[in-house]
Parts: structure tokens; C-alpha cells; sequence
């Protein structure tokens, strides 16, 4: 097959929602009838296992929240579709961020009885900025929910996009007899249904006209037709257009649990979702098609199997063709590597890969020589802009109970830090203890956990009078030597070595900035 054909059959996507809104529950249904699993159940099962086998997975057992992220591959309608989690949880979104740096669409999950939450929100400020396009399903219909018209008014007001409803609900909770799909003019017969799909048992009711549908559903079908009399007449066209530019949202009813409404969300990822685009680097802009293989790391796990303590490097594929035992470079040190053991994640085992395409997710276990942001490639010198990392506005400081395991802690934490778990800063002044800066508090008690768990250390975790960090630079290094050395004693360097300055108050920022016009301050920094 060419690339070019390669490349148009890949749909990369993100799937997003806040905690509890059925995240896990559609991704194990999208596989189930994508046919890349039998049972669903497995999902949970394997997120089940990975507790018994770890300990710092205890956090996300006992909080009910998904931790790290995981890829799945599964092949649909002569697509390949890869399929990437987020943790639902506000204290990882900085892993969520970056894995939405690796998605081509989002597909938005949201609770009907709930509408947009917090998490949502803020996710969605990422995937508009990126603009992102967005598929929208509403879950639970099965239950009491909020009225469909509301929950379009809130997506829009909060998304800042027009919604474009592709079915509708007749009726809810007890009384939901199923979506009436509006494009094809027939409505899907609700009927529970739990862990297999029964093809065969599906029934339609052809026609909103159709008396069958008056007969059975009465006042929940009166309502329904009602409006979607008046979404046709109200809302706009779907534009195809307007949704790849994020503007535009195609909505879907279901409910997860019940299998329903997924086959038509899967359809849709085919059908709407644009395949691999351009990627623009820092030197030109990268086709995906290209013969020469490109691709960056956007995520790093250690000890992700505990029977091997590697680290697994994701790349996401930007560019060409890749070959297990191809000879790689890195762009940032010019290093070459020759993976041999590179996994795919096709019905989600671990995998060993012997080609992937622009789109696609492989993992290359390594020991260190992969960081956050590194672009691979046949040797060309790239630079892919916008992964980003967020100054911490949480600080602890760390310290090693018994002082004969400060080497493990070290290199416990460079790795956490390497993979972004935590940020790991070294201030200039100080003895050498470290600080370590999170976004979410959550964060600190993971990194306690596994720097316990895997690296055998115990550390105390103390109260930082700091709590607020900005990367800084300047134009003139002479202003910078200034600023560097009157303030020495605020000043530390995170894992890439680049500077920040710490201040215990938004006033003590303040007043550094006045005092230093010619520093600039970054509440944010991308890796490069
Ligand atoms: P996540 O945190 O977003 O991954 O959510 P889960 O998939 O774990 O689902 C959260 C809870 O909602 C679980 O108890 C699910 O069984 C339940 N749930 C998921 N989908 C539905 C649905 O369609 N209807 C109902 N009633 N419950 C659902």
C-alpha cells in the first residue's frame, strides 16, 4: 500500500471527559465493536491487574481516577484507528495536554446529568488554542438527565463552537426508547445491553413520521420531534470545513454502558475525523506522506512493565515509514539508536511493531536516552514546536530519610522528572536539596508512592516557602548575569537545566519584573 494511502486510513484521536462521565466505559465499547476485543471488560480488567502489580496504582484505585494515559490501536473499516486516554483527573493535566499535542481530533464525553465540568472546560481551552477538532458524545441517557436542548446551549457557550446534533434522544432514563438518527431519517431502538454487541437485534423504526414510533414512545417521541423541528430550523449545516477548523461540533447521543450510541460515534471517527495533517517544525514544515521518517516523544513512562524496569518512550509518528532496526537520530544531541524491540499497541498488548505510519503511536524502551520533546529521524535536523510544560505552582521539598539512598532519589527522580511526572528544580543556593514543583497536589503523593515503590526510597516531603516559578531569558546575557547574580538565592534549574526564578508571592514576581524590565518571565516553557 503507498503511503499516501497508508497516511489517508489513520484516525489519531484523544478521548477526553472529566472523571466519571463513562471515559473508560466508551473506550472499552469502541474496541468491542471495532472488534478488537471479544468481552468488554478487559479494560477494566487490565487497569484491575496493573493495581495488583503496582503499588502506586493503589492512588488511582483508591481515588477512582485514571493516572496515566495508555494507547490503543485497533483497525475498524479499513481504518487503523489509535485510540489515546487522558487521565480525567486536574492534577495530570499537564500529561493530558501533551498527549493532545499527538492527536489529529478529540472525541468530548459528557455526562448528560452533569454537562460540561470543570476538567472538560479546561481541556477544552487546550483543544480550541489547537484548534482541535472536536466529536461530542453525551452519555447516559439511560438515566434522568438534563434536557437536551440545555446541554447543546452549555457545549456551545463553553466551547465557543456551534453544536450540529447528528441524532436525538426520545425520551430518558426509564421512559428512553432509543436516538432518532437525523441524518439517516430513522431512529435505533434502545434496548439494554451489557458486555457483547448484538448485531442482529438491532431494530429501527424507519421515518419521524412514522406512527410506530407515536404508538410506542407517545409524549417522548411528541417532544423529541418537536425538536428536532426545531434543530433543523435552528441549528446550522454540518460543514465539514468548519468542524476540521474547530468550529463546529457533531453531537451524538447514547449511553455507553448500554452499547449505544457507539457504533454511530466509531462511524463517525471514520467518516469525519481528518486523517494525519502537516506537522510544522521549527526548520520547515513536515508532510506526512514524506518518505523520510519523522516523529516526537510526548510521553515517557518508567516502569511501565515492573518484570523489566524500562522506561517507554511514545512517539507519534509525524512523518514517512518506520521499520523496526531503522537507524534513528536524535535531533537535540545528535545521538543515533537503532530500536529493535519497538511496540505497537494493537488491541492493547504490548506488541512488538514491524512498520508504522504517520499517526500511529510506537513505544521504544530505553534506558534514559529518550526525554520529553526529543524528535527522531533518519538524521535530518528537526524541531517540532508546542509541547508544553507549565510553571508549578505547588512546591515541596525533598528530602531522603535515610541519607545512604540519596543516589536512588536522584536518579529516581531525574527519571520522574524526565517523564514529567513531577518537575525536579535544583536551586543555586541551597546544599543541593532539591524542590520539586507540580501543578497538582495529587502529583507529589504519586511520585511519594513510586519513588517508594520503584526505586526503593523513602523520602519526606516538606512544606517550600516558594510557590510560584517562571522560567526566564533575556536579550542582553549582561542584564541576565545581573539578574541571575542578585537574586541568586531565588533562582534553581529544572531537568533541561534552564533557569527559573522561584518567588513565595505573586508581589515578590511583581516586584522582580519592575525592577528588571529587561527580563522576561514565562509562565510556560516548550521543550527546545
Ligand atoms: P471515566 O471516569 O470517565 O472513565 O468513567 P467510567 O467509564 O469509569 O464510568 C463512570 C461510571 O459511570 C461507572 O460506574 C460506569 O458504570 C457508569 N456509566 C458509564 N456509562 C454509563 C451509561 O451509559 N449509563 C449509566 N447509567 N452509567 C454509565
Amino acid at each position: 500500500m503507498s503511503l499516501t494511502r497508508e497516511v489517508a486510513r489513520r484516525r489519531t484521536f484523544a478521548i477526553i471527559s472529566h472523571p466519571d462521565a463513562g471515559k473508560t466505559t466508551l473506550t472499552e465499547k469502541l474496541l468491542l465493536f471495532a472488534g478488537a476485543i471479544q468481552i468488554a471488560g478487559s479494560v477494566k480488567a487490565r487497569k484491575a491487574s496493573r493495581h495488583a502489580s503496582s503499588d502506586w496504582m493503589e492512588i488511582e484505585k483508591q481515588r477512582g481516577i485514571s493516572v496515566a494515559s495508555s494507547v490503543m490501536q485497533m483497525e475498524y473499516r479499513d481504518c487503523v484507528i489509535n485510540l489515546l486516554d487522558t487521565p480525567g483527573h486536574q492534577d495530570f493535566s499537564e500529561d493530558t495536554y501533551r498527549v493532545l499535542t499527538a492527536v489529529d481530533a478529540a472525541l468530548m464525553v459528557i455526562d448528560a446529568a452533569n454537562g460540561v465540568e470543570p476538567q472538560t472546560k479546561r481541556l477544552l481551552q487546550v483543544c480550541r488554542a489547537r484548534n482541535t477538532p472536536i466529536l461530542t458524545f453525551i452519555n447516559k441517557l439511560d438515566r434522568e438527565v438534563r434536557e437536551p436542548l440545555d446541554l447543546l446551549s452549555e457545549i456551545e457557550s463553553h466551547l465557543g463552537m456551534d453544536t450540529v446534533p447528528f441524532s436525538w434522544p426520545v425520551g430518558m432514563g426509564r421512559s428512553f426508547g432509543g436516538v432518532f438518527d437525523i441524518r439517516q431519517g430513522r431512529m435505533r431502538v434502545f434496548r439494554a445491553g451489557q458486555e457483547r454487541r448484538h448485531d442482529d437485534e438491532d431494530e429501527f423504526i424507519e421515518g419521524l413520521d412514522n406512527p410506530e414510533i407515536a404508538r410506542r414512545y407517545g409524549d417522548a417521541y411528541a417532544k423529541a420531534r418537536e425538536e428536532i423541528e426545531l434543530i433543523q430550523a435552528a441549528s446550522p449545516e454540518f460543514d465539514h470545513e468548519a468542524f476540521l477548523g474547530g468550529k463546529q461540533t457533531p453531537v451524538f447521543f447514547g449511553s455507553a454502558i448500554n452499547n449505544f450510541g457507539v457504533q454511530e460515534v466509531l462511524d463517525a471517527l471514520v467518516d469525519l475525523a481528518p486523517h494525519p495533517g502537516p506537522r510544522q517544525a521549527v526548520q520547515r514544515e513536515v508532510q506526512p506522506d514524506e518518505p523520510r521518517f519523522s516523529g516526537v516523544v510526548f510521553k515517557v513512562q518508567a516502569n511501565m512493565d515492573p518484570a523489566h524496569r524500562d522506561r517507554v518512550a511514545f512517539v507519534r509518528v509525524s512523518s514517512g515509514r518506520f521499520e523496526r532496526g531503522m537507524k534513528l537520530k536524535i535531533a537535540r544531541n545528535g545521538k543515533e539508536m537503532r530500536p529493535n524491540n519497538v511496540v505497537s499497541f494493537l488491541s492493547q498488548r504490548r506488541e512488538l511493531l514491524d512498520e508504522a505510519y504517520a499517526g500511529d503511536i510506537i513505544g521504544i524502551p530505553n534506558h534514559g536516552v529518550l526525554q520529553l520533546g526529543d524528535v527522531l529521524t533518519e538524521g535530518e535536523h528537526l524541531q517540532f514546536t508546542g509541547l508544553p510544560f507549565f510553571a508549578p505552582e505547588l512546591f515541596q521539598a525533598v528530602e531522603v530519610k535515610d541519607p545512604l539512598r540519596t543516589k536512588q532519589l536522584r536518579i529516581g527522580l531525574t527519571q520522574l522528572g524526565e517523564e514529567g511526572a513531577i518537575q525536579v528544580f535544583r536551586p543555586e543556593a541551597g546544599g543541593g536539596a532539591l524542590l520539586l514543583g507540580a501543578v497538582g497536589q495529587l502529583q507529589f503523593e504519586v511520585v511519594a508512592h513510586r519513588l517508594k515503590t520503584e526505586y526503593g526510597v523513602e523520602a519526606r516531603l516538606m512544606p517550600s516557602r516558594y510557590n510560584m516559578a517562571r522560567w526566564f531569558t533575556a536579550e542582553d546575557p549582561k542584564v541576565l548575569q545581573k539578574f541571575m547574580s542578585s537574586n541568586a538565592a531565588n533562582i534553581a534549574y529544572d531537568v533541561v537545566d534552564a533557569p527559573a526564578f522561584l518567588a513565595s508571592s505573586p508581589a515578590q514576581l511583581r516586584v522582580a519584573q519592575e525592577l528588571y524590565p529587561g527580563i522576561e518571565f514565562h509562565a510556560m516553557r516548550e521543550h527546545g
